[in-house]
C-alpha cells in the first residue's frame, strides 16, 4: 500500500510538471519580454513611461504558470490576455522608489530607467502595473496593451562575447540562475574576474540556507570588459570608463555603489537565461548595493567584500530587508511606523500576525531585550529598517543586520528559501 501511495505520489507529481509545461507553452514562446521603463516624479508624485518592449533569445525564470499575487515589493505587474486572464505576475523595486525617500526628492523632479521581464506571450493582452499607495496597497498606475507581432518589438543584435557555464545543476526552468557580469575589469583582468566569481560563489555556498540549495542554482559569467580598471568614486574625484558606469557615493551616501542606467547591463545579462544579477565590481573600496527583483552589485577586493555579497543578495533575491539602525543611510522616514513594511524580516507590528509571530516561544519576551542570554531565540528584537524604535526584527543579529554575523537569522533562511524554491518549481 506504502509502494502503491508513493507510485502514485510519483505519478501525480509528473502529470503536474508536464501540467505546467503545456500550460508554459499555450501561453508563453521560451524568449523573454523586456519592458524599458522610466519612472518619474519627487517625493510626492509618480509617473511610469513605457519606453520600449524588446524580444530576448532565452527566459530563465519559472514555467510555473500562476494566477497568484504576491504582495511583496513597491510594484507589481501582471500580464492578462485579453480575455481576462491572469497569466503571469511579479514583483519589483527600483532605484527610482528609494530616490523618493531622499531630501532631494522633496526639492526637485527626477527620472530614472528600469526594466521588468517576463516570459514572452503569445497572445495579445495588457500589462498592468501597479505602485503601493500611501496605505502601502498595490493600485494601478499604468497599463500597457501588448501585441507579440507588433512589428516595432525590438529584436536587437545582442553583445559578443565569451559566456562560461561555471556551475551547471539542470535546465533553467528547473534551477536558479544567477548571471555574474564583470564591470571595471579590462580584457586582461578577465581570468581575476573568474576567480573572484568562485571566491564569492564559495562563501556564499557555504553558508546557509545556500549550502542546502547549492543543487538548484546554476551560475553563469559573462565576460564582460571595461575600457578602464576600477569604478567612478565620485568623493576621491576618480572617474573611469566602465561598461556599466556603475558608481559610488549614489544618493550622497559614499559606500552606496549602484548602476543608474541598466540598458547596457540587461543587454549582457540577456546572452543567458537567468533569474538574478550580479555585478562584481573591480575594486577595493567597502561598498554595495541591492535591488529586489532587480540586480545585486559590490566591490570584490575589500576584506568585507564576500560578507557584503551575501549581505545585498538577501535584498536582491529575496527582497529582505536591512536589520541594522545605527548606520547613517541616504533615506529619511524610509518606513512609516503606521504601516506594516512588505519585507519578511521586518515589522512595525501592525500586522505581526503575518510575520514570526507564531515562531516565538510562550517563555520569550517580548519585546525581547537586547541581550547576549537571547542570541540564539527568535524574537521580537527593537531596532532595525534604520530606526531605533518602533520596528523590530527577528534575531539578536543576523546577516541582514551586520557583516560579522555568522548567519542569516531563522526568518532570513526561511525567506531566501521560499524564493529561490518559488523560482524553480516547475
Ligand atoms: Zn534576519
Amino acid at each position: 500500500m506504502r509502494q502503491l501511495s508513493l507510485l502514485l505520489v510519483i505519478i501525480l507529481g509528473f502529470t503536474e510538471t508536464r501540467c505546467q509545461t503545456d500550460k508554459y507553452t499555450t501561453y508563453f514562446e521560451l524568449n523573454t519580454l523586456r519592458i524599458d521603463l522610466v519612472l518619474a516624479g519627487d517625493h510626492d508624485s509618480q509617473t511610469i513611461y513605457l519606453s520600449s518592449f524588446q524580444k530576448e533569445p532565452f527566459w530563465g525564470g519559472t514555467k510555473t504558470v500562476s494566477n497568484q499575487l504576491s504582495d511583496f515589493g513597491i510594484y507589481r505587474f501582471s500580464y492578462l490576455t485579453d480575455d481576462n486572464q491572469l497569466i503571469y505576475s511579479s514583483n519589483f523595486c527600483s532605484i527610482f522608489d528609494e530616490w523618493q525617500t531622499t531630501k532631494e526628492a522633496s526639492v526637485q523632479k527626477r527620472a530614472f530607467t528600469h526594466t521588468i521581464t517576463m516570459p514572452y506571450p503569445k497572445q495579445k493582452g495588457m500589462l498592468q502595473i501597479e505602485t503601493r499607495n500611501k496605505k502601502g496597497e498595490f493600485e494601478n498606475t499604468l497599463n500597457i496593451p501588448f501585441d507579440p507581432t507588433d512589428t516595432s518589438i525590438k529584436q536587437k543584435s545582442f553583445p559578443n562575447t565569451e559566456v562560461i557555464s561555471i556551475v551547471n545543476n539542470g535546465s533553467s526552468a528547473e534551477c536558479y540562475d544567477l548571471v555574474f557580469l564583470a564591470e571595471g575589469y579590462t580584457i586582461t583582468e578577465m581570468d581575476k574576474f573568474k576567480a573572484d566569481i568562485k571566491r564569492m560563489c564559495t562563501y556564499v555556498f557555504a553558508h546557509t540556507p545556500y549550502t542546502q540549495l547549492e543543487s538548484k542554482i546554476n551560475i553563469y559569467g559573462i565576460l564582460s570588459p571595461s575600457a578602464q580598471s576600477g569604478v567612478n568614486d565620485p568623493t576621491k574625484k576618480e572617474w573611469v570608463n566602465t561598461l556599466f558606469s556603475a558608481s559610488f557615493n549614489t544618493f550622497n551616501s559614499d559606500r552606496y555603489l549602484q548602476i543608474e542606467n541598466t540598458s547596457t547591463l540587461r543587454d549582457y545579462a540577456a546572452l543567458v537565461p537567468y533569474d538574478h544579477i550580479i555585478v562584481l565590481v573591480n575594486s577595493k573600496k567597502y561598498g554595495g548595493g541591492s535591488i529586489y527583483n532587480n540586480f545585486t552589485i559590490c566591490t570584490t577586493d575589500h576584506a568585507l567584500s564576500e560578507q557584503v555579497f551575501i549581505h545585498e543578495l538577501g535584498h536582491g533575491i529575496a527582497g529582505l530587508a536591512d536589520e541594522y539602525y545605527t548606520s547613517e543611510v541616504a533615506f529619511t522616514n524610509y518606513y512609516h511606523l503606521e504601516l506594516e513594511p512588505w519585507e519578511p524580516n521586518i515589522t512595525t507590528l501592525v500586522r505581526f500576525d503575518e510575520k514570526w509571530k507564531s515562531q516565538i516561544s510562550k517563555d520569550t519576551p517580548q519585546p525581547t531585550p537586547n541581550s547576549a542570554k537571547y542570541k540564539n531565540t527568535i524574537g521580537l528584537f527593537e531596532g532595525a529598517g534604520y530606526t531605533a524604535k518602533g520596528i523590530y526584527r527577528p534575531s539578536l543579529d543576523c546577516k541582514m543586520k551586520t557583516n560579522r554575523a555568522p548567519e542569516f537569522c531563522p526568518i532570513c533562511l526561511q525567506a531566501i528559501t521560499k524564493a529561490i524554491d518559488s523560482a524553480t518549481s516547475h
